[in-house]
C-alpha cells in the first residue's frame, strides 16, 4: 500500500495536505531536475508560461516556474485549485469564452491568462497535491500529443518527489535516514547559532533488542521499532527531527528547547515507551530504552559532535542498568 494513504477519518482536504508535506518540498531552493522538466514541457508545448505549482492550503507554491517571476500566490484567485479537484487534465482554451473561467481575477487581471492546460500531479496515494502547467495569453489549442507529453512529464515530478521522500524516509519506521538527519539538522544548527538560540539532542537504544529478536522473532522486533517510533512521534512537536541512526538506536533534535526541557522530553519517552505494549499472538511484547540527553555546545563543528556526546551519555545509561535518562556532563 502506498504509504500516502491517510487514515479513513480524516478529511480529504487535511490529507491531501498531509500528503503534500509529506515530501517537505514547500519553500525549498529552486532545483535543476525540476527546472529541466519545465523547460521540456516548454519545448513540448510552446507556452511563454509553464509552472510546478503545488497547492497549499491557502496558496499555490512554484517549485518551479518559466515566465512567472513571483514563487506563489493566493490559492483563491489559482487555476489549479480547479485542476487538482479532477483526475484529468483541465484545458481551457479561451478563458473569456469559458462560462466558467470568464470572469476569474486571474483573467480579469494579472496575469491576463486566456489558455490554461494543468495536469494533476498525483500521488501513489491517490492525492493531487498540484499541477503541471502551461499558460499563455492568447487563446489557442493544445495537440493530443502535447498534452500527453505534459502527463507524462507531470508524472516525472511525482516520481522525482517519490524518490527523494524514499531516500530520506525509513521505510521501517518513516523515521528520516540518517544522512536526512544530518542535513537537517545541520540547518536547525545554523539557525541556533543565528539566533543564539538552544538546541538539545537526545539519543536512546531499545534495551536487549537482540533477545526480543530472539524470543518473538524478527517480524515482531520490527513491529517494536514501528511503535517506539509512533510513541516518539506521539510525544515529540512537529518540528523536532526524528532519526534512524541504526538498527535500534535513534537520535532526535530538539530546536529551541534548553537542556532541562529535553531532559524532561527523554524521561516522557521513557515511560511511555516502557508503557508500550505490543501485541504477539496470545501475549505481549515489553519494552525499554536507555537515554542519552546533550545539547549544542560552542564548540560543535557539526551535530554530530552533539549527538556523540548524548550517545555516551546513553552508553552510560546502559551501564547503570538500562531504562533511565542520563545527561551529558
Ligand atoms: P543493549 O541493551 O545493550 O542495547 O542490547 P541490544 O540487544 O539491544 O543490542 P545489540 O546491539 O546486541 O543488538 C541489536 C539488535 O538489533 C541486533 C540486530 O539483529 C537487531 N536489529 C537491527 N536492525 C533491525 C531491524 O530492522 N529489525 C529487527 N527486527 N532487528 C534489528
Ligand atoms: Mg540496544
Ligand atoms: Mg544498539
Amino acid at each position: 500500500m502506498p504509504d500516502d494513504t491517510g487514515p479513513d477519518d480524516v478529511a480529504p482536504e487535511a490529507a491531501r495536505l498531509d500528503a503534500l508535506y509529506r515530501y517537505d518540498v514547500l519553500d525549498s531552493a529552486p532545483e535543476e531536475s525540476f527546472d529541466r522538466i519545465t523547460r521540456l514541457a516548454q519545448i513540448a508545448v510552446q507556452t511563454p508560461m509553464v509552472l510546478i505549482s503545488l497547492v497549499d492550503r491557502d496558496r499555490q507554491w512554484f517549485k518551479s516556474r518559466i515566465g512567472q517571476d513571483a514563487t506563489e500566490g493566493p490559492r483563491s484567485t489559482s487555476f489549479c485549485t480547479h485542476a487538482i479537484q479532477r483526475d484529468t487534465p483541465l484545458v481551457v482554451r479561451d478563458a473569456l469564452a469559458d462560462p466558467k473561467f470568464h470572469d476569474h481575477p486571474a483573467v480579469l487581471g494579472e496575469p491576463f491568462v486566456r489558455f490554461y492546460a494543468g495536469v494533476p500531479l498525483h500521488t501513489p496515494g491517490g492525492y493531487n497535491i498540484g499541477t503541471l502547467c502551461a499558460v499563455d495569453f492568447a487563446p489557442r489549442d493544445i495537440s493530443p500529443i502535447q498534452l500527453a507529453v505534459l502527463q507524462d512529464l507531470a508524472r516525472l515530478v511525482v516520481d522525482e518527489l517519490e524518490l527523494r521522500r524514499l531516500a530520506t524516509t525509513d521505510s521501517l519506521t518513516g523515521a528520516m535516514t540518517r544522512r536526512a538527519f544530518a542535513a537537517d539538522a545541520a540547518r536547525e544548527v545554523a539557525r541556533a547559532r543565528r539566533s543564539g538560540g538552544p538546541l538539545a539532542c537526545i539519543v536512546f537504544d531499545i534495551d536487549h533488542f537482540k533477545s526480543i529478536n530472539d524470543r518473538f522473532g524478527h517480524a515482531a522486533g520490527d513491529r517494536v521499532l514501528q511503535a517506539v517510533t509512533r510513541v516518539c512521534r506521539e510525544n515529540l512537536r512537529a518540528v523536532d527531527l526524528l532519526g534512524r541512526m541504526g538498527g535500534e538506536e535513534f537520535a532526535i533534535a530538539l530546536p529551541e528547547a534548553p537542556l532541562a526541557e529535553a531532559v524532561g522530553v527523554a524521561e516522557r519517552l521513557r515511560l511511555a515507551v516502557a508503557d508500550t505494549g505490543v501485541a504477539d499472538g496470545a501475549g505481549e511484547i515489553r519494552m525499554t530504552a536507555s537515554f542519552g540527553v546533550s545539547e549544542l555546545a560552542p564548540g560543535d563543528e557539526t551535530f554530530a559532535d552533539t549527538v556523540r556526546r548524548a550517545d555516551d551519555a546513553a552508553y552510560e545509561a546502559k551501564r547503570g542498568g538500562r531504562n533511565r535518562t542520563v545527561t551529558a556532563s
